[in-house]
Protein backbone atom coordinates (compact mmCIF):
# COMPACT_ATOMS: atom_id res chain seq x y z
CA UNK A 1 0.00 0.00 0.00
CA UNK A 2 1.27 3.60 -1.14
CA UNK A 3 -1.39 5.46 0.85
CA UNK A 4 -3.64 5.12 3.71
CA UNK A 5 -5.84 7.54 4.94
CA UNK A 6 -7.21 7.63 8.32
CA UNK A 7 -10.52 8.99 8.52
CA UNK A 8 -11.30 10.60 11.87
CA UNK A 9 -8.35 12.44 13.80
CA UNK A 10 -9.70 11.86 17.15
CA UNK A 11 -8.08 9.32 19.79
CA UNK A 12 -8.63 6.31 17.46
CA UNK A 13 -7.77 7.65 14.10
CA UNK A 14 -4.40 9.54 16.28
CA UNK A 15 -3.54 5.91 17.69
CA UNK A 16 -4.05 4.45 14.35
CA UNK A 17 -1.65 6.45 12.81
CA UNK A 18 1.02 5.72 15.45
CA UNK A 19 0.21 1.76 14.95
CA UNK A 20 1.18 2.46 11.35
CA UNK A 21 3.96 3.97 11.73
CA UNK A 22 5.59 1.63 14.11
CA UNK A 23 4.59 -1.46 12.42
CA UNK A 24 6.72 0.08 9.32
CA UNK A 25 4.08 1.67 7.10
CA UNK A 26 6.61 4.14 5.67
CA UNK A 27 4.16 5.77 2.64
CA UNK A 28 1.77 8.58 2.58
CA UNK A 29 -0.52 8.71 5.56
CA UNK A 30 -3.16 11.55 4.98
CA UNK A 31 -5.44 12.18 7.82
CA UNK A 32 -8.70 13.54 7.54
CA UNK A 33 -11.00 15.18 10.69
CA UNK A 34 -14.19 16.85 10.31
CA UNK A 35 -13.15 19.22 13.75
CA UNK A 36 -10.76 22.08 13.35
CA UNK A 37 -8.45 21.13 16.60
CA UNK A 38 -5.58 18.61 16.20
CA UNK A 39 -6.47 15.14 18.24
CA UNK A 40 -7.55 16.02 21.72
CA UNK A 41 -8.87 13.78 24.81
CA UNK A 42 -12.36 13.65 25.65
CA UNK A 43 -12.65 12.05 29.08
CA UNK A 44 -11.78 15.61 30.73
CA UNK A 45 -14.79 17.53 28.73
CA UNK A 46 -16.77 15.89 31.52
CA UNK A 47 -14.60 16.06 34.50
CA UNK A 48 -11.69 17.99 35.46
CA UNK A 49 -11.86 20.59 32.34
CA UNK A 50 -15.59 21.45 32.95
CA UNK A 51 -15.35 22.49 36.63
CA UNK A 52 -11.81 24.32 35.51
CA UNK A 53 -9.18 22.50 36.83
CA UNK A 54 -7.55 21.64 32.93
CA UNK A 55 -7.44 24.17 30.29
CA UNK A 56 -7.37 23.27 26.33
CA UNK A 57 -3.69 22.67 26.04
CA UNK A 58 -3.48 19.79 28.84
CA UNK A 59 -6.45 17.59 26.30
CA UNK A 60 -3.67 17.37 23.51
CA UNK A 61 -2.98 13.62 22.25
CA UNK A 62 0.40 13.72 22.08
CA UNK A 63 3.05 16.03 21.96
CA UNK A 64 4.87 18.18 18.78
CA UNK A 65 8.05 15.59 18.20
CA UNK A 66 4.73 12.47 18.11
CA UNK A 67 2.97 14.58 15.21
CA UNK A 68 6.75 15.14 13.98
CA UNK A 69 7.71 11.80 14.01
CA UNK A 70 4.34 10.57 12.27
CA UNK A 71 5.25 12.59 8.82
CA UNK A 72 1.30 13.00 8.12
CA UNK A 73 -0.53 15.22 5.63
CA UNK A 74 -3.51 16.83 8.00
CA UNK A 75 -6.85 17.90 6.49
CA UNK A 76 -8.90 19.02 9.57
CA UNK A 77 -12.31 21.08 9.59
CA UNK A 78 -13.00 18.98 6.51
CA UNK A 79 -14.82 15.71 6.63
CA UNK A 80 -15.69 12.97 4.24
CA UNK A 81 -18.57 13.27 2.37
CA UNK A 82 -18.68 9.66 0.36
CA UNK A 83 -16.18 6.66 -0.03
CA UNK A 84 -15.79 5.63 -3.28
CA UNK A 85 -14.13 2.09 -3.91
CA UNK A 86 -14.44 1.61 -7.40
CA UNK A 87 -11.63 4.60 -7.75
CA UNK A 88 -10.31 4.26 -4.60
CA UNK A 89 -11.46 7.87 -3.73
CA UNK A 90 -12.53 9.77 -0.69
CA UNK A 91 -14.80 12.76 -1.19
CA UNK A 92 -14.50 15.43 0.89
CA UNK A 93 -17.66 17.71 1.80
CA UNK A 94 -15.17 21.01 0.37
CA UNK A 95 -15.00 18.70 -2.99
CA UNK A 96 -11.56 17.82 -2.55
CA UNK A 97 -10.73 14.27 -3.21
CA UNK A 98 -8.06 11.81 -1.87
CA UNK A 99 -6.69 8.59 -3.65
CA UNK A 100 -5.97 5.80 -1.12
CA UNK A 101 -4.59 2.41 -1.24
CA UNK A 102 -6.09 1.57 2.34
CA UNK A 103 -8.85 3.53 4.55
CA UNK A 104 -9.93 3.52 8.28
CA UNK A 105 -12.96 3.93 9.29
CA UNK A 106 -12.28 6.38 12.77
CA UNK A 107 -15.68 8.37 12.56
CA UNK A 108 -16.53 7.72 16.39
CA UNK A 109 -20.12 8.78 16.92
CA UNK A 110 -22.27 11.85 17.46
CA UNK A 111 -24.49 12.67 20.17
CA UNK A 112 -28.59 11.89 20.00
CA UNK A 113 -30.36 15.20 20.86
CA UNK A 114 -33.97 16.01 22.22
CA UNK A 115 -36.55 16.61 20.37
CA UNK A 116 -37.01 20.07 19.06
CA UNK A 117 -33.77 20.74 21.43
CA UNK A 118 -31.86 21.69 18.07
CA UNK A 119 -31.17 26.07 17.78
CA UNK A 120 -32.23 26.35 21.82
CA UNK A 121 -29.84 28.04 23.85
CA UNK A 122 -28.99 26.84 27.02
CA UNK A 123 -29.54 23.17 25.87
CA UNK A 124 -25.71 21.48 25.58
CA UNK A 125 -25.33 17.48 24.99
CA UNK A 126 -21.59 17.12 25.81
CA UNK A 127 -19.40 15.06 22.74
CA UNK A 128 -16.86 18.33 21.35
CA UNK A 129 -14.49 20.85 22.86
CA UNK A 130 -16.99 23.17 21.38
CA UNK A 131 -19.87 21.63 23.39
CA UNK A 132 -17.55 21.43 26.51
CA UNK A 133 -16.14 25.12 26.10
CA UNK A 134 -19.88 26.35 25.32
CA UNK A 135 -21.04 24.39 28.63
CA UNK A 136 -18.29 25.25 31.03
CA UNK A 137 -19.32 29.38 29.92
CA UNK A 138 -22.39 28.38 31.04
CA UNK A 139 -21.74 26.97 34.26
CA UNK A 140 -19.16 29.23 35.85
CA UNK A 141 -21.36 32.41 35.24
CA UNK A 142 -23.65 33.29 38.09
CA UNK A 143 -25.75 29.85 39.42
CA UNK A 144 -28.00 28.16 36.63
CA UNK A 145 -30.46 25.99 37.85
CA UNK A 146 -28.85 22.69 35.97
CA UNK A 147 -30.92 20.08 34.74
CA UNK A 148 -29.13 16.99 33.38
CA UNK A 149 -31.20 14.35 31.05
CA UNK A 150 -29.98 10.45 31.04
CA UNK A 151 -27.85 8.95 34.31
CA UNK A 152 -25.49 7.10 32.18
CA UNK A 153 -21.71 7.59 32.51
CA UNK A 154 -22.07 11.20 30.68
CA UNK A 155 -24.81 12.20 32.18
CA UNK A 156 -23.66 11.07 35.74
CA UNK A 157 -20.10 13.02 35.83
CA UNK A 158 -21.69 16.44 34.30
CA UNK A 159 -24.32 16.00 37.66
CA UNK A 160 -21.11 15.11 39.54
CA UNK A 161 -18.80 18.21 37.98
CA UNK A 162 -22.29 20.45 38.39
CA UNK A 163 -22.24 19.59 41.83
CA UNK A 164 -17.93 20.63 42.45
CA UNK A 165 -18.98 23.77 41.04
CA UNK A 166 -21.47 24.53 44.16
CA UNK A 167 -25.23 24.19 41.57
CA UNK A 168 -28.19 23.10 41.94
CA UNK A 169 -28.37 19.87 39.99
CA UNK A 170 -31.95 17.92 39.05
CA UNK A 171 -30.90 14.25 37.81
CA UNK A 172 -33.76 12.98 35.03
CA UNK A 173 -33.70 9.39 33.56
CA UNK A 174 -36.35 6.97 31.97
CA UNK A 175 -35.11 4.09 33.38
CA UNK A 176 -35.93 3.01 36.89
CA UNK A 177 -32.56 2.75 37.82
CA UNK A 178 -29.72 3.40 35.26
CA UNK A 179 -26.92 1.36 34.07
CA UNK A 180 -28.85 -1.91 34.89
CA UNK A 181 -27.95 -3.01 32.10
CA UNK A 182 -23.88 -2.42 32.05
CA UNK A 183 -23.49 -3.33 36.06
CA UNK A 184 -26.70 -5.58 36.81
CA UNK A 185 -29.35 -4.53 39.29
CA UNK A 186 -27.12 -4.62 42.03
CA UNK A 187 -23.81 -2.52 41.51
CA UNK A 188 -26.29 -0.36 39.41
CA UNK A 189 -27.82 0.78 42.77
CA UNK A 190 -24.40 1.80 44.27
CA UNK A 191 -23.93 3.93 41.38
CA UNK A 192 -27.50 5.14 41.59
CA UNK A 193 -27.56 6.35 45.11
CA UNK A 194 -24.12 8.18 44.73
CA UNK A 195 -26.09 10.95 43.01
CA UNK A 196 -28.52 11.32 46.19
CA UNK A 197 -25.89 11.04 48.79
CA UNK A 198 -24.15 14.43 46.60
CA UNK A 199 -27.13 16.36 46.72
CA UNK A 200 -28.62 15.79 43.44
CA UNK A 201 -32.28 16.16 42.66
CA UNK A 202 -33.03 11.95 41.48
CA UNK A 203 -35.82 11.56 39.24
CA UNK A 204 -35.68 7.99 37.86
CA UNK A 205 -37.93 6.39 35.74
CA UNK A 206 -39.08 9.62 34.74
CA UNK A 207 -39.28 11.10 31.15
CA UNK A 208 -39.16 14.46 29.56
CA UNK A 209 -42.21 15.61 27.58
CA UNK A 210 -41.50 18.60 26.24
CA UNK A 211 -38.85 21.39 26.53
CA UNK A 212 -40.30 24.58 27.46
CA UNK A 213 -38.79 27.90 26.02
CA UNK A 214 -39.15 31.48 26.12
CA UNK A 215 -37.21 33.77 23.72
CA UNK A 216 -35.42 30.75 22.41
CA UNK A 217 -33.97 30.25 25.39
CA UNK A 218 -34.71 27.04 27.51
CA UNK A 219 -36.48 27.63 30.94
CA UNK A 220 -37.44 24.59 31.99
CA UNK A 221 -38.90 20.85 31.17
CA UNK A 222 -42.37 19.16 31.41
CA UNK A 223 -42.09 15.85 32.77
CA UNK A 224 -43.90 12.59 32.10
CA UNK A 225 -45.02 13.01 36.19
CA UNK A 226 -46.92 16.46 34.49
CA UNK A 227 -44.57 17.97 36.77
CA UNK A 228 -42.72 20.61 35.42
CA UNK A 229 -38.81 21.29 36.24
CA UNK A 230 -37.71 24.94 35.54
CA UNK A 231 -33.75 24.84 34.13
CA UNK A 232 -31.40 27.79 32.78
CA UNK A 233 -29.34 25.15 31.51
CA UNK A 234 -30.26 21.74 30.45
CA UNK A 235 -27.50 19.23 29.29
CA UNK A 236 -28.72 15.79 27.78
CA UNK A 237 -26.71 12.18 27.75
CA UNK A 238 -29.07 10.46 26.28
CA UNK A 239 -26.88 8.33 23.94
CA UNK A 240 -25.03 8.44 20.81
CA UNK A 241 -25.32 7.82 16.67
CA UNK A 242 -21.86 6.15 15.53
CA UNK A 243 -21.29 8.16 12.10
CA UNK A 244 -21.33 6.32 8.93
CA UNK A 245 -22.93 8.10 6.88
CA UNK A 246 -19.95 8.59 4.11
CA UNK A 247 -19.97 4.98 4.02
CA UNK A 248 -23.24 4.45 2.78
CA UNK A 249 -23.48 3.02 -0.94
CA UNK A 250 -19.48 2.08 -0.24
CA UNK A 251 -19.75 -1.61 0.19
CA UNK A 252 -19.13 -1.20 3.31
CA UNK A 253 -21.66 -3.09 5.60
CA UNK A 254 -22.87 -1.00 8.64
CA UNK A 255 -25.53 -1.74 11.28
CA UNK A 256 -25.16 0.56 14.43
CA UNK A 257 -21.48 1.36 13.52
CA UNK A 258 -19.15 -0.03 10.58
CA UNK A 259 -19.07 -4.06 10.73
CA UNK A 260 -16.03 -5.73 11.14
CA UNK A 261 -14.79 -9.11 11.31
CA UNK A 262 -12.86 -10.12 14.87
CA UNK A 263 -10.21 -8.36 13.41
CA UNK A 264 -11.96 -5.06 12.87
CA UNK A 265 -11.40 -5.69 9.24
CA UNK A 266 -14.44 -4.72 6.90
CA UNK A 267 -16.26 -6.09 3.87
CA UNK A 268 -13.53 -4.48 2.24
CA UNK A 269 -10.00 -5.87 2.99
CA UNK A 270 -8.41 -2.53 2.32
CA UNK A 271 -10.97 -0.79 5.21
CA UNK A 272 -10.86 -1.03 8.81
CA UNK A 273 -12.89 0.09 11.67
CA UNK A 274 -11.43 1.06 15.07
CA UNK A 275 -12.81 3.00 18.23
CA UNK A 276 -16.74 3.90 18.70
CA UNK A 277 -17.86 3.70 15.71
CA UNK A 278 -16.48 0.04 14.79
CA UNK A 279 -18.81 -2.82 15.70
CA UNK A 280 -16.55 -5.65 15.78
CA UNK A 281 -17.35 -9.34 16.21
CA UNK A 282 -16.53 -10.82 19.62
CA UNK A 283 -15.34 -14.61 19.62
CA UNK A 284 -16.06 -14.82 23.47
CA UNK A 285 -19.51 -13.37 22.67
CA UNK A 286 -20.59 -14.64 19.65
CA UNK A 287 -21.87 -11.86 18.38
CA UNK A 288 -20.81 -8.50 17.29
CA UNK A 289 -20.41 -5.23 19.64
CA UNK A 290 -19.55 -1.90 19.53
CA UNK A 291 -17.14 -1.03 22.34
CA UNK A 292 -17.65 3.19 23.71
CA UNK A 293 -14.74 3.43 25.58
CA UNK A 294 -11.23 4.92 25.57
CA UNK A 295 -9.26 2.14 25.84
CA UNK A 296 -10.59 0.59 22.77
CA UNK A 297 -9.85 3.33 21.01
CA UNK A 298 -6.41 3.47 22.28
CA UNK A 299 -5.93 -0.21 21.59
CA UNK A 300 -7.92 -1.81 18.86
CA UNK A 301 -5.50 0.25 16.18
CA UNK A 302 -2.92 -1.81 17.12
CA UNK A 303 -4.55 -5.49 15.67
CA UNK A 304 -6.42 -3.72 13.00
CA UNK A 305 -3.12 -2.04 11.44
CA UNK A 306 -1.60 -5.21 11.44
CA UNK A 307 -4.62 -7.15 9.64
CA UNK A 308 -4.74 -3.93 7.06
CA UNK A 309 -0.96 -4.17 6.32
CA UNK A 310 -1.35 -7.81 5.93
CA UNK A 311 -4.17 -7.88 3.85
CA UNK A 312 -6.44 -10.27 5.54
CA UNK A 313 -7.31 -11.38 9.38
CA UNK A 314 -4.15 -12.47 10.70
CA UNK A 315 -5.07 -11.12 14.55
CA UNK A 316 -8.08 -11.11 16.64
CA UNK A 317 -9.48 -8.40 19.29
CA UNK A 318 -9.46 -10.54 22.43
CA UNK A 319 -9.26 -7.33 25.02
CA UNK A 320 -12.20 -7.15 27.00
CA UNK A 321 -13.30 -3.71 27.67
CA UNK A 322 -12.27 -1.20 30.57
CA UNK A 323 -13.42 1.60 31.38
CA UNK A 324 -13.25 4.06 34.07
CA UNK A 325 -15.43 7.13 35.61
CA UNK A 326 -15.22 9.80 37.82
CA UNK A 327 -18.07 10.88 40.16
CA UNK A 328 -17.83 12.66 43.42
CA UNK A 329 -14.81 11.83 44.34
CA UNK A 330 -15.05 8.07 43.23
CA UNK A 331 -13.08 6.61 40.44
CA UNK A 332 -15.48 3.59 39.51
CA UNK A 333 -13.35 1.20 37.06
CA UNK A 334 -15.15 -1.23 35.56
CA UNK A 335 -14.17 -4.72 32.99
CA UNK A 336 -15.52 -7.75 31.59
CA UNK A 337 -18.64 -8.61 29.80
CA UNK A 338 -21.43 -9.53 32.01
CA UNK A 339 -24.49 -10.22 31.87
CA UNK A 340 -27.79 -8.55 34.08
CA UNK A 341 -28.02 -12.17 36.26
CA UNK A 342 -24.18 -12.73 36.86
CA UNK A 343 -23.99 -12.85 40.89
CA UNK A 344 -21.80 -10.92 42.26
CA UNK A 345 -19.32 -10.78 45.25
CA UNK A 346 -17.29 -8.55 47.17
CA UNK A 347 -13.44 -9.25 47.17
CA UNK A 348 -12.58 -6.47 49.10
CA UNK A 349 -13.42 -3.27 50.99
CA UNK A 350 -17.10 -2.78 52.01
CA UNK A 351 -19.87 -0.99 49.53
CA UNK A 352 -21.31 1.21 52.08
CA UNK A 353 -17.90 2.75 52.41
CA UNK A 354 -17.76 3.09 48.45
CA UNK A 355 -14.52 1.58 48.84
CA UNK A 356 -14.55 -2.15 47.60
CA UNK A 357 -14.04 -4.42 44.92
CA UNK A 358 -16.73 -6.46 43.15
CA UNK A 359 -16.53 -9.53 41.07
CA UNK A 360 -19.38 -10.77 38.77
CA UNK A 361 -19.45 -14.46 38.51
CA UNK A 362 -21.14 -16.95 35.93
CA UNK A 363 -21.05 -20.55 37.32
CA UNK A 364 -19.06 -20.39 39.46
CA UNK A 365 -16.13 -18.39 37.14
CA UNK A 366 -15.28 -14.95 37.15
CA UNK A 367 -16.45 -12.84 34.13
CA UNK A 368 -15.94 -8.86 35.51
CA UNK A 369 -15.05 -6.85 37.61
CA UNK A 370 -16.12 -2.91 39.15
CA UNK A 371 -14.33 -1.42 41.39
CA UNK A 372 -15.05 1.87 43.81
CA UNK A 373 -11.92 3.85 45.09
CA UNK A 374 -9.43 0.65 44.62
CA UNK A 375 -7.58 0.59 41.84
CA UNK A 376 -4.91 -1.63 42.96
CA UNK A 377 -7.18 -4.84 44.07
CA UNK A 378 -8.82 -3.57 40.96
CA UNK A 379 -5.97 -3.99 38.57
CA UNK A 380 -4.33 -6.84 40.36
CA UNK A 381 -7.86 -8.81 39.71
CA UNK A 382 -8.34 -7.74 36.39
CA UNK A 383 -4.56 -9.15 35.19
CA UNK A 384 -6.19 -12.96 36.28
CA UNK A 385 -9.93 -12.46 35.06
CA UNK A 386 -10.80 -15.30 33.09
CA UNK A 387 -12.48 -14.08 30.06
CA UNK A 388 -16.13 -15.42 29.86
CA UNK A 389 -16.59 -18.01 26.47
CA UNK A 390 -13.12 -19.36 26.68
CA UNK A 391 -12.70 -22.71 28.55
CA UNK A 392 -9.83 -23.85 30.60
CA UNK A 393 -8.31 -26.84 29.90
CA UNK A 394 -6.42 -28.92 32.68
CA UNK A 395 -3.64 -30.35 31.25
C1 LIG B 1 -17.40 13.75 27.60
C2 LIG B 1 -16.83 12.35 27.44
C3 LIG B 1 -16.24 11.73 28.54
C4 LIG B 1 -15.74 10.44 28.41
N1 LIG B 1 -15.18 9.83 29.50
C5 LIG B 1 -14.71 8.56 29.39
C6 LIG B 1 -14.15 7.91 30.52
O1 LIG B 1 -14.07 8.47 31.62
N2 LIG B 1 -13.71 6.63 30.37
C7 LIG B 1 -13.78 5.96 29.17
O2 LIG B 1 -13.39 4.79 29.07
N3 LIG B 1 -14.28 6.57 28.07
C8 LIG B 1 -14.75 7.85 28.16
N4 LIG B 1 -15.28 8.48 27.06
C9 LIG B 1 -15.32 7.75 25.78
C10 LIG B 1 -14.07 7.97 24.94
O3 LIG B 1 -13.69 9.31 24.93
C11 LIG B 1 -14.37 7.49 23.52
O4 LIG B 1 -14.52 6.08 23.60
C12 LIG B 1 -13.27 7.86 22.53
O5 LIG B 1 -13.20 9.25 22.37
C13 LIG B 1 -13.55 7.21 21.17
O6 LIG B 1 -12.60 7.63 20.26
P1 LIG B 1 -12.83 7.56 18.68
O7 LIG B 1 -11.61 8.15 18.08
O8 LIG B 1 -13.25 6.19 18.32
O9 LIG B 1 -14.12 8.47 18.40
P2 LIG B 1 -14.37 10.01 18.63
O10 LIG B 1 -13.60 10.47 19.82
O11 LIG B 1 -15.84 10.20 18.60
O12 LIG B 1 -13.73 10.71 17.35
C14 LIG B 1 -14.20 10.55 16.06
C15 LIG B 1 -13.71 11.71 15.23
O13 LIG B 1 -14.11 11.49 13.88
C16 LIG B 1 -14.62 12.70 13.35
N5 LIG B 1 -15.51 12.42 12.21
C17 LIG B 1 -16.79 12.01 12.24
N6 LIG B 1 -17.28 11.87 10.99
C18 LIG B 1 -16.27 12.20 10.15
C19 LIG B 1 -16.14 12.25 8.74
N7 LIG B 1 -17.15 11.92 7.92
N8 LIG B 1 -14.97 12.64 8.20
C20 LIG B 1 -13.91 12.95 9.00
N9 LIG B 1 -13.98 12.93 10.34
C21 LIG B 1 -15.14 12.54 10.92
C22 LIG B 1 -15.32 13.33 14.53
O14 LIG B 1 -15.53 14.71 14.30
C23 LIG B 1 -14.33 13.04 15.65
O15 LIG B 1 -13.34 14.02 15.72
C24 LIG B 1 -15.81 9.77 27.17
C25 LIG B 1 -16.41 10.41 26.06
C26 LIG B 1 -16.92 11.69 26.20
C27 LIG B 1 -17.57 12.36 25.02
Amino acid sequence: MRTIAVVGTSLAGFSTAQQLRSQGFDGRLVMVGAEVHPPYDRPPLSKDFLVGDADQHQLALGEQSDYDDLEAEWILGDPVARLRPSDACLELVSGAHVRTDGVVAATGASVRQLPGASDVEGVYALRTLQDAVGLRDELTHGRPRVVVVGAGFIGAEVASSCRKLGLDVALVEAAELPLARALGQEMAAVCAQLHGEHGVDVRFGVGVDRLCTSFGRVVGLDLSTGEHLPADVVVTGIGVEPNTGWLAGSGVGVQDGVLCDAGGVTDLPNVVGVGDVARCHRQDLGRTARIEHWSSAMKQPRVAVGNLLAGSTVERHDDLPYFWSDQYGVRIQFTGFVHPEDDVRILEGAVDDRCFLAQYERDGQPVGLLAFNSPRGFGRARRQLTRPGLVTVAS
